[in-house]
């Protein structure tokens, strides 16, 4: 069995999470739900980053004590998990975290041959927390940021990067060390190329307002942010510390033959795929597999404000996950990222989009073909699985096999290049198929027994459907866990043979939040409909489907399924993952320990 470690970075907590966020834990968590599935051995990873200066900065702004402030956000980050219903297996603050502090002064420690000291000016970007060189400045202007960097002059610990541009440029060229896409793979060659400057990794502790880990052996410097940050991905495993638990954990995910994944935004390639490998290199340790760098979302045409502060048009908490997650379900939430964010370029969000997409395609298009699929069988079969088809494969229905056999492979090629978009494409097309199948083969007639009926072929269409359904639950579970458990749920037969009633596999979101300012679902009350589950509602044909489905769901409703949802993921994920942690059970801890491991 493969191990694949699956890491996303770690944020720094001078605010609270906005969608950006969500978009890579999300990423992170198809692919460890998948790479499960596939039996691969899986520990996902998150965490916070709570040693940034910048978190400094924005505790004193709003006059709280560091200590205080970091907490409080790192816990809505924490927070995430459930929310989003993400399998994380282990989340580490760095500040709170026992394994970190010593990882982090042993991983110093092995890298002291190219630490040394000298005194430093430069123009220094806060926001950054790093360094620029006046060539890499736009406009004089930090290029992250736009804002105009400081003169820093300072004695600051520096680290060797020159010696290791070529090794750097071998792992990368020969794909020991994968990143994609390949535009950035280019870009970091780039930066090898226009030659490697050594870099800071310290400050002085009084800058640092004492916050962050002493340089060892020099208490009054603070080892620099990143530096400390970079190394949560060994520290968690054990990295540095005596015993057992890096024997297991660090052998089993960093040190072993296995997948080592990193997943991360645009703007901090060069510290993941230059810095951070180098500083593997010098401790003697095994760089990463794989470096996966996802664009930036902006929010109705504007750029996510990296403090957190500009949530657009819905002023504080528009644009928090959790809160999105919570009024339109998880599953709608991580639809919107997957389905819509392209591989390469920025994508825009809205609240809009989200329900849009998720109206079209989760309460309609799927929700109403598993819908009609099981109220058929219901009607016409007495909810008894129509007999496989063997030769009398229905006829029309080649497309629609073509695209159930595909799907997995087709998923797995598009996650293997990163490309969530085009995995849930080929999930997708088993849905649209479907739905053009069920048009074409209209099976309310064949039901008939007069003139046009045809019980044989009848069985065939049926079966067939109800296969394209159960295929459709079985891949939609890394993209869609508390949904793709529903399709499963309405697709199994119960102990007496039949399959349950037709329920709704995705409720439709308020048809009004269209239109509603961002996260402001609940501007209207909507209005109160009743749902229909009694077996004398069950449509035979598909106007009568469509009545049945599209009522619009109340938001009470979608907010009470909430927690069910929760209990659905554990349920699947019990049954089919092994080594899953069930959505809504993960503890965010700072001292899970490798408990986690052991799966
Ligand atoms: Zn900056």
């Amino acid at each position: 069995m493969t191990a694949t470690y699956i890491t996303t970075t770690i944020p720094y907590v001078n605010a609270r999470p906005h969608i950006g966020h969500a978009l890579e834990l999300v990423q992170a968590d198809v692919l460890a739900r998948y790479h499960r599935r596939c039996g691969d051995t899986v520990r996902f990873q998150a965490g916070t980053d709570d040693n940034a200066l910048k978190n400094v900065l924005a505790a004193g702004a709003a006059g709280l004590g560091v200590r205080e402030f970091v907490d409080r956000n790192a816990e809505a980050f924490g927070a995430l998990g459930g929310a989003l219903s993400l399998s994380v297996d282990d989340f580490i603050r760095t500040s709170r975290d026992p394994r970190h502090r010593p990882g982090v002064e042993a991983f110093w420690r092995a890298c002291s041959p190219d630490l040394y000291r000298r005194q430093y000016t430069g123009l220094y970007c806060t926001g950054c927390e790093q360094f620029y060189r006046p060539a890499e400045l736009r406009d004089g202007r930090c290029p992250e940021h736009g804002t105009e960097p400081e003169q820093v002059s300072e004695e600051n610990w520096f680290f060797r990067l020159s010696r290791y541009a070529a090794p750097l440029r071998e792992a990368i060229t020969t794909g020991r060390l994968r990143i994609e896409p390949a535009a950035r793979r280019n870009e970091v060659l780039g930066l090898i190329d226009g030659g490697l400057a050594d870099f800071s990794v310290s400050r002085p502790a009084d800058r640092a307002g004492g916050w962050g880990i002493p340089v060892p052996g020099d208490p009054g410097q603070v080892v620099y942010v990143w530096f400390d940050a970079l190394c949560n991905y060994v520290t968690a495993l054990g990295y540095g510390q005596d015993g057992p638990a890096r024997d297991e954990a660090y052998r089993r995910w960093w040190a072993g033959p296995g997948n080592r994944v990193h997943l991360l935004g645009k703007g901090v390639l060069r510290f993941h795929a230059v810095y951070w490998p180098a500083m593997l290199l010098a401790s003697g340790q095994q760089l990463p597999t794989g470096i996966f760098v996802h664009d930036y979302l902006t929010a109705g045409g504007r750029k996510i404000s990296k403090s957190g502060a500009g949530s657009p048009a819905g002023g504080p908490g528009a644009l928090e996950p959790a809160a999105l997650a919570a009024e339109c379900g998880a599953d709608a939430v991580r639809w919107w990222l997957l389905r819509e964010v392209p591989r390469v370029g920025d994508a825009d969000f809205t609240v809009a989009r989200l329900v849009a997409r998720a109206d079209d395609e989760l309460a309609n298009g799927l929700g109403n073909l598993v819908n009609r699929v099981v109220a058929m069988i219901g009607r016409y079969r007495d909810g008894q699985l129509p007999p496989a088809p063997g030769h009398h494969a229905a006829s029309g229905g080649d497309r629609l096999a073509a695209a159930c056999r595909q799907a997995g492979d087709a998923v797995g090629a598009a996650l293997e290049n990163f490309d969530f978009r085009q995995a849930t494409a080929a999930v997708w097309s088993i849905v649209d198929e479907a739905n053009g199948f069920v048009n074409r083969a209209r099976p309310w007639e064949l039901a008939r027994t007069g003139p046009g009926g045809d019980s044989r072929r009848l069985d065939a269409v049926l079966a067939q459907l109800l296969g394209a359904c159960s295929v459709l639950g079985r891949e939609l579970t890394p993209f869609l866990p508390g949904t793709a458990a529903r399709v499963t749920a309405q697709c199994t037969p119960g102990a007496d043979g039949r399959l349950p009633g037709p329920r709704p596999v995705f409720r439709r979101l308020a048809q009004r939040a269209r239109s509603a300012p961002a996260a402001g679902l609940d501007a209207e009350e909507p209005q109160q409909e009743q749902q229909h589950e009694g077996a004398d509602d069950r449509p035979d044909d598909p106007d009568q489907v469509e009545a049945v489905n599209a009522e619009r769901v109340v938001l009470d409703e979608v907010l009470q399924e909430t927690p069910d949802e929760g209990a659905e993921n554990a349920q699947h994920d019990g049954a089919e993952d092994p080594d899953g942690v069930p959505a809504g059970q993960e503890q965010p801890s700072d001292s899970a320990g490798d408990e986690a491991d052991d799966n």
